[in-house]
């Protein structure tokens, strides 16, 4: 059993400024522990393709392509372009399209008969960005760019994606909020940034699991199992996409959580499950936030551990 590990090296090419917590050691910091752990020999790696407009014309508004796409920083600029922390450098547009096309990637990879499970180890991640705007250090929404694929490329009727992210993914619940074959199921701190998801709206399926600060493990397992999972079940998803945020770790400090790497490896086995039960096995996974790089590293090798 293996899997593949899609990622891109244009993906360390996107700089945000000193002190940023989203930074390109993050992906280094992934490899190191992939090395360290011995667990390098079962991975599959791909490099990412660039994503089409075409693509992302799915998810995205024409008018917002043109105008990230027009921004020309200088070799060592950055520009905040959301008025908060996401930012462009001369580097970021080939990065992002890198890493939304590594989950359109994993996603015709899974869909083919070989491996069934993909990890995409990319940035900038995706999962704030909504139709027409970037936020929360995200450009082009990966996750949901790859789950519009499944749907228009390959003809499902069913994907779920589950978003264990410590913030909410409220790019992702925007972009699908009347899109009834996708299953958004998020679990996420509140009240914190971005201030979505406790609301009750009337849209699409999702399973929003607003937690509060200082959730441990025991009571974020409690809350997958008694929210997420059922609902999977019923939803019956022939593919199972995975918004992999890992700064709901105790040593992350970007929010309050209390999760660790037992946590993480337990969340996934359980996605594992419904995969399997329903999806073929069928996982294309996608790293969204995790900001302290031996945690991030650590998490990761749990997750991908859990996955194979
Ligand atoms: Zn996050």
């Amino acid at each position: 059993m293996s899997l593949y590990f899609i990622s891109h090296p244009a993906c360390l090419e996107h700089r945000t400024p000193a002190h940023h917590p989203e930074r390109p050691e993050r992906l280094s910091a992934i490899d190191d522990q992939l090395i360290t752990s011995g667990l390098g020999m079962w991975l599959d790696h791909r490099e990412a393709p660039r994503v089409t407009r075409e693509q992302l014309l799915r998810v995205h508004d024409a008018a917002y392509l043109d105008e990230i796409a027009g921004l020309r920083p200088g070799p060592d600029e950055t520009l905040c372009i959301d008025g908060g922390d996401t930012y462009v450098s001369a580097g970021s547009l080939e990065a992002a399209s890198r890493a939304a096309g590594a989950v359109v990637h994993g996603v015709d990879l899974v869909m083919g008969d070989a491996r069934n499970v993909a990890f995409c180890s990319v940035r900038p991640p995706g999962h704030h960005a909504g139709r027409d705007r970037a936020m929360g250090f995200c450009l082009y929404n990966n996750i949901a760019v790859g789950a519009a694929h499944a749907l228009e490329a390959h003809g499902l009727e069913r994907v779920a994606i589950a978003d264990f992210d410590v913030h909410h993914g409220n790019g992702t619940d925007d972009i699908f909020l009347h899109e009834p074959r996708v299953l958004l199921c998020s679990t996420f701190q509140h009240p914190y940034y971005p201030h979505a998801g406790a609301e009750d709206r009337h849209g699409a399926p999702r399973v929003n699991v607003p937690l509060p600060a200082g959730t441990r493990g025991a009571a974020y397992r409690a809350a997958v199992s008694e929210r997420w999972l059922p609902a999977l079940d019923a939803f019956r998803p022939q593919l199972l996409l995975i918004s992999a945020g890992f700064d709901g770790h105790l040593e992350d400090d970007m929010a309050g959580f209390g999760l660790v790497e037992a946590d993480y490896e337990w969340v996934t086995r359980e996605l594992r499950g419904i995969a399997e039960r329903h999806a073929g096995g069928r996982i294309v996974s996608v790293l969204e936030g995790g900001y302290a790089l031996s945690a991030l590293g650590r998490s990761v090798v749990a997750h991908l551990k859990a996955l194979l």
